[in-house]
C-alpha cells in the first residue's frame, strides 16, 4: 500500500469550535480525491470527534466505495473497559458503526504499562485474537505510548502481535520521554511492521519558528514545513504507513504530492533537522499533540489542549495567540475552575502534569 494514512482524529468541522459536528461534505471530497490519487489506507477510533469519526468512516467511505477498495483501521479503547463483557459489546458496536463486517487492522488503543496489565486482565487480547481467526480483524496489532522498556515486554508477552502504531517524528526522536528512537528500535527487534502516528506532533511541525522555515527554505523552497516531518517518518526503516490527521483538502493534496512517489530524505536533510529540533525544542514549550484524549473525562470541561496550543503560541512569538484561545475557548470551563482531580493525567499520552502545568499558565494567556 501507498505509505500515506488517513488519520480520521480531525476531520473538517462545520463549526470550528471545540465539539463542533464533521463536515460530511468535505470528508467525502477528501475521501474521493485520496482514494482516486491510489491511497488506501483510513484510521479511525472509537472515540475520536466522541464517536463521530466513526459515523463519518460509514458515511463518506464505507457506504460510497467498495469495501475492498480501502483499508480501515479501528481501535479497542482500552482505556473506557470496565468488564469482561465491554470488549465485546464496543466491538460489535464499532462494526455497526463504521458499516463493516471487518477490520483490515485492529489495535488496542494507546497500550501503556497501566492497560497493558488491564487488557490481560479482562482477556481482550484473547478476545480480539478470536475475532481475528473468525475473520473480523485481518491484522492485529496496538498503537503505543509508553517507554521503549514496555513496548519490549509487550511484544515479548505477546508475540502474535503483528504490527505496531508509534508515536515519530523528528522533535520526538530523542526525546527522553516519548523515546521515538528507542522505541521504533525495540519494534525493528521485534521484526514488527510500523504504522507512524503523530508525525507533525500535532500540526506543531506544520507551524516551524521563523528560523526553521528560512533553513528549509534554503534547501527546499517548494516543500512545506509538514512535509519535511511527514518524509522524515516514512524514510524510516519498517515504516508502513504515516497516518497523518489531515484537517482541509490543502493538507491532503500536500501530503499526497510527495508520497504518491515517496522519495526518502538523503543525509543533507536530515541533519537539518536534527538542528531544526534543537531550534524548536524549546524547553519551557508544553508537548501537547493536541489528541483530546484528556477532554472528555473533565468534570469542568477545561479546553485543555487549548490552553496549551496558546500557550505555546505566545512562547513562539506568534501575536494571534490571545484571539485563537478566546475564538477556540468560548462558553467552556476556565482553568481557574480546575478541580486537581488529575482525570486527565490519565488519559494523557504524553504524560503531562495539566493541573500543574494549568495553575502555571492561567494568568499568562
Ligand atoms: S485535573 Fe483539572 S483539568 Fe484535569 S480533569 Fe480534573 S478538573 Fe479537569
Ligand atoms: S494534554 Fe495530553 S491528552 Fe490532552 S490534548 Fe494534550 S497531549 Fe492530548
Amino acid at each position: 500500500m501507498k505509505k500515506l494514512g488517513f488519520g480520521c482524529m480531525r476531520l473538517p468541522l462545520k463549526n470550528k469550535k471545540i465539539g463542533g459536528s464533521v463536515d460530511l461534505e468535505r470528508t467525502k471530497e477528501m475521501v474521493d480525491c485520496y482514494l482516486g490519487e491510489g491511497f488506501t489506507y483510513f484510521d479511525t477510533a472509537y472515540m475520536y470527534h466522541d464517536g463521530r469519526s466513526e459515523r463519518s468512516v460509514r458515511e463518506a467511505l464505507v457506504k460510497r466505495y467498495p469495501r475492498e477498495s480501502f483499508l480501515l483501521a479501528d481501535k479497542m479503547p482500552v482505556g473506557m473497559l470496565v468488564t469482561k463483557g465491554d470488549t465485546g459489546r464496543i466491538f460489535r458496536h464499532q462494526l455497526k458503526r463504521c458499516g463493516v463486517e471487518y477490520f483490515d487492522y485492529y489495535l488496542l488503543h494507546a497500550l501503556n504499562a497501566k492497560y497493558l496489565e488491564k487488557a490481560e486482565r479482562l482477556g481482550v487480547f484473547e478476545y480480539l485474537q478470536a475475532k481475528k481467526a473468525e475473520g473480523k480483524i485481518k491484522k492485529l496489532g496496538f498503537s503505543f505510548h509508553d517507554s521503549a522498556e514496555v513496548l519490549d515486554r509487550i511484544l515479548t508477552r505477546h508475540p502474535d502481535m503483528e504490527f505496531v502504531q508509534l508515536q515519530i517524528n523528528y522533535l520526538d526522536w530523542e526525546d527522553e520521554k516519548v523515546q521515538s528512537r528507542l522505541c521504533y528500535e525495540v519494534a525493528r527487534k521485534h521484526g514488527k511492521d510500523i504504522i507512524v502516528m503523530e508525525p507533525v506532533k500535532g500540526g506543531k511541525l506544520a507551524d516551524v519558528p521563523e528560523k526553521v522555515k528560512t533553513l528549509f527554505n534554503e534547501v527546499h523552497p517548494d516543500w512545506s514545513e509538514a512535509s519535511w516531518a511527514v518524509r522524515f517518518t516514512a524514510g524510516l526503516d519498517g515504516v508502513i504507513c504515516v497516518l497523518s490527521g489531515m484537517s482541509n483538502m490543502a493538507q491532503l493534496k500536500d501530503n499526497m504530492s510527495y508520497m504518491k512517489d515517496f522519495e526518502p530524505l538523503g543525509e543533507r536533510e536530515l541533519n537539518l533537522l536534527k538542528t531544526a529540533a534543537g531550534i524548536i525544542n524549546n524547553k519551557d514549550s508544553i508537548p501537547c499533540t493536541c489528541c483530546r484524549y484528556c477532554t472528555a473525562g473533565c468534570p469542568v470541561d477545561i479546553p485543555i489542549p487549548e490552553y496549551f496550543t496558546a500557550y505555546n503560541k505566545k512562547l513562539a512569538g506568534d501575536s494571534n495567540y490571545k484571539e485563537y484561545f478566546e475564538s477556540s475557548t468560548d462558553k467552556k470551563g476556565r482553568a481557574e475552575q480546575c478541580i486537581r482531580c488529575k482525570k486527565c493525567e490519565q488519559a494523557c499520552p504524553q504524560h503531562i502534569n495539566i493541573a500543574e502545568k494549568l495553575a502555571e499558565i492561567k494568568d499568562i494567556i
